[in-house]
């Protein structure tokens, strides 16, 4: 493990000039050196302005620059300019940072520049400047003091004024009904002098306000955590089931790190998204938290983290970038809905979010909680070999059940052409909405029909860029590419055959099944929701609250609504196509389509009315299907699937079982991509304990007009992955115009 102790003494480099290195927010090798000047005082982890070629750069500095001495010639050094006026960044992050780039085989400074995501916070914040009636100025209801400068205007801004605190200008020329140069001309002539006004902050979030009433089960498992907090490290999985008052729980543990001045970081995969959660904290705290996602504005990005790293912020709940918030006394990390792939980083720096948020709470020495009710097999595993501690919630707050699971096998129901609601579902729907209950039916995959084609000549409608098919958006009138975002408007002829009105849609999109729902059942009303129509946060709010004042009797929706909402009326949940995340390579697929099936059901019948789920499949034997059928007999249903999985991991040496890497060569000019992945398959690791697969194409060969080929990396546990990756990969010379990408612990094998 790349960790470094570093000395984080006070003026570490304090008396002559010294050589100092200093890691820069770019991905290039390691930090560099620089001469640190006299008088500056620095210290690992300040912040500090250097020269770099001819610009200027903003870094942090990284050690004491022992062992580096031959890398750059003493003459060479250049001075570092300037320290910033912002808190240093903690050992801890910097031991984070370095674990980071070791373990995900990256630039430390590439890792470096995600802590680094808002330079402009790096300024110190302009202070608000107010201003207040000089002693010196003229009564406002005195007489002119001769010359004639008090006008009427001005009398209004020094009466507003004169009763009351200093206020900016804009704000001031707004009360007193003048415009900005009235109060600037009263400026210039002294009778209105500057203040600095301190920055104010509402309060915070409050750890002292008391929560519910837990039962029984939720105060003991509370009380676990809250025993824990301020014990160190330490991850405890809270497992219940949905609606059993994990959220509650959770609040405790924040509560405590409240208490003890401590800042806590929640992790939530739809953030943007999560509106009844941010509710439910505000009221629980009496104060919202900070928020922080791709989607904040500029300011509140800026103050957001440099308040994070004053240690001024208490809560930060986040996105997975938010992992790497310069947090300055960090206390708790919580990780909801732990098992949620969108915690896995794709792009850039490739990394799962709750794996780091564990690293990131062992160095920093707090308690990580990790959170779901179908938590992932990596965390069941770890749990059992006793690293992870466990609390469970068995019950449904209130008493509530569970509800019941059902299968239906569409092999035998009669489908009338292009339906895709079985007359099964129907009847079910029907039923449901005659005891004027919600139902909601749900299919992951957007837009009207995922394929296209030609009824003349076969012709399909694909990306010309990617191995994929254009998925039809009637609403929006396009066809669309859904992994380079490529659209076309609907072609009048086939551009194969030229046969004209020729194209017929295959297999369901949720616009479908809301079409078909909407003329089987005429009077409802028929709400659609995807990650299409509710796009921000506004537009979530305004779903939820139509939801939950039954403004929708019949609700059609991809996985963006199978999360964390809660609906009372919500008795049936219909899957449309159980089986459809169960195709495919990916080696959790059964793992992930149980997750998300689980999930979908949880939302029917959360209050007093019992709720029931069908699942459409022609798999109805398949393991994942039987779990959840037996879910509604017994709860251990889904530890027995999880053993089943498990044993299948175990047997192929699969994670948790094994490590796995995938490595992705892509490039323009196919025949130089292959040339690459060839040379890699013939260089690769491969002997007692590891072995490599491929190079062969990967399943999305063609991504954004670049040929992709995959390998993929096994090792048994033992083997020290990241240095084997490391000597063969630095051995293999890619030309510029080929990008090679190493996913450790792959989730997406595409
Ligand atoms: P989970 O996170 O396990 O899905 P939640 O914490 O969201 O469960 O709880 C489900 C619902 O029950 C929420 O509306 C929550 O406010 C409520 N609830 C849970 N526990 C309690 C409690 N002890 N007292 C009052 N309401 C509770
Ligand atoms: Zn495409």
């Amino acid at each position: 493990m790349p960790t470094r102790e570093t000395s984080n003494g006070p003026d570490a480099f304090e008396g002559s000039p010294v050589r100092l290195r200093v890691l820069l927010p770019l991905p290039l090798a390691g930090a560099y050196d620089y001469r640190a000047g006299p008088g500056l005082g620095l210290k690992p982890g300040d912040f500090v302005r250097v020269p770099l070629g001819r610009r200027a750069a903003i870094g942090v500095v990284w050690d004491d620059g022992d062992g580096t001495a031959e890398a750059v010639a003493e003459a060479k050094l250049r001075n570092v300019s300037a320290r910033c006026d912002v808190p240093p960044l903690s050992g801890e992050m910097r031991r984070f940072i370095d674990w980071v780039a070791g373990y995900t085989l990256s630039p430390p400074g590439a890792v470096l520049r995600m802590a680094m995501s808002v330079p402009e916070a790096l300024e110190p914040p302009r202070p608000v400047i107010a201003y207040r009636v000089a002693e010196d100025a003229p009564h406002p209801d005195s007489s002119d003091p001769g010359e004639v400068r008090l006008t009427a205007s001005r009398r209004r801004v020094l009466r507003e004024l004169g009763s009351g605190p200093p206020r900016a200008i804009a704000e001031l020329a707004l009360a007193a009904g003048v415009g900005a140069g009235v109060v600037r001309s009263l400026i210039d002539m002294g009778w209105l002098e500057e203040v600095e006004l301190p920055r104010t902050r509402p309060p915070g979030p409050d750890g002292t306000r008391p929560g519910p009433v837990l039962s029984p089960e939720q105060e003991g498992a509370a009380e676990t955590l809250r025993e824990r907090q301020g014990q160190g490290f330490s991850v405890t999985l809270v497992d219940g089931v949905t609606g059993s008052g994990k959220t509650e729980v959770y609040f405790e543990a924040i509560a405590a790190a409240l208490r003890e001045g401590r800042q806590s970081l929640v992790l939530l995969p739809e953030i943007a998204l999560s509106a009844q959660w941010l509710a439910r904290f505000e009221a629980r705290f009496g104060a919202p938290p900070a928020i922080w996602h791709s989607e904040i504005s500029p300011a509140q990005r800026r103050r957001t983290w440099r308040e994070v790293a004053e240690g001024s912020v208490p809560v930060v709940v986040g996105a997975r970038s938010a992992l790497f918030l310069p947090f300055a006394k960090l206390g708790l990390v919580v990780v909801d809905e732990e098992h949620e792939a969108a915690f896995k980083q794709e792009d850039g720096v490739v990394y799962h979010a709750r794996d780091r948020a564990v690293v990131r709470a062992r160095f920093a020495g707090v308690p990580a909680v990790l959170v779901s009710a179908t938590p992932a097999l990596e965390t069941v595993i770890n749990v059992e070999r006793g690293r992870y501690g466990v609390v469970h919630l068995p019950d449904r707050h209130g008493g509530a059940s569970l509800p019941e699971i059902q299968t239906i096998d569409m092999r035998r129901e009669t489908m009338p052409r292009n339906a895709f609601l079985s007359p099964k579902l129907r009847e079910a729907i029907a039923e449901t909405l005659g005891r004027d209950e919600q139902a909601m039916l749900f299919l992951n995959r957007r837009g009207y029909a995922p394929l296209t084609l030609c009824r003349t000549c076969g012709h399909r409608l694909n990306c010309p860029t990617c191995t994929s098919w254009l998925v039809e958006h009637r609403r929006a009138g396009r066809l669309q590419c859904h992994h380079c975002g490529h659209t076309i408007s609907r072609p009048p002829a086939c551009p194969s055959c030229g046969d004209e009105d020729s194209f017929v849609p295959c297999g369901p999109g949720v616009e479908r099944v809301a079409e078909e729902a909407g003329a089987l059942f005429p009077g409802a009303r028929v709400a659609l929701v995807t990650s299409d129509t509710m796009t921000g946060p506004s537009a979530a709010a305004e779903f939820l609250e139509r939801m939950a004042g039954h403004g929708i009797d019949l609700l059609v929706g991809t996985q963006i609504v199978a999360k964390g909402h809660h609906f009372p009326r919500l008795t049936l949940v219909g899957v449309v196509d159980a089986d459809l995340g169960l195709a495919g390579g990916d080696l959790r697929a059964a793992e992930r389509t149980y997750q998300l099936l689980h999930q979908v059901a949880g939302r029917a019948g959360r209050a007093e009315r019992p709720g029931r789920a069908l699942l459409q499949t022609y798999m109805p034997e398949h393991p994942v299907m039987l779990a959840l059928v037996a879910l509604s007999q017994r709860s251990e249903a889904r530890d027995d699937f999880l053993q089943i999985e498990a044993e299948e991991r175990r047997r192929h040496g699969w994670p948790p079982f094994g490590r796995l890497a995938a490595i992705i060569v892509a490039g323009r000019d196919a025949n130089v991509v292959d040339r690459v992945a060839r040379e890699l398959g013939r260089t690769a690791p491969s002997g007692h304990g590891i072995e490599t697969l491929g190079p062969a194409p990967a399943p999305l060969a063609l991504l954004r007009g670049r040929h992709r080929r995959r390998l993929l990396v096994k090792a048994s546990r033992e083997i020290n992955l990241q240095a084997a990756l490391d000597s063969w990969l630095s051995r293999v010379r890619a030309p510029s115009n080929v990008r090679l990408t190493v996913d450790i612990d792959p989730y997406s094998f595409l």
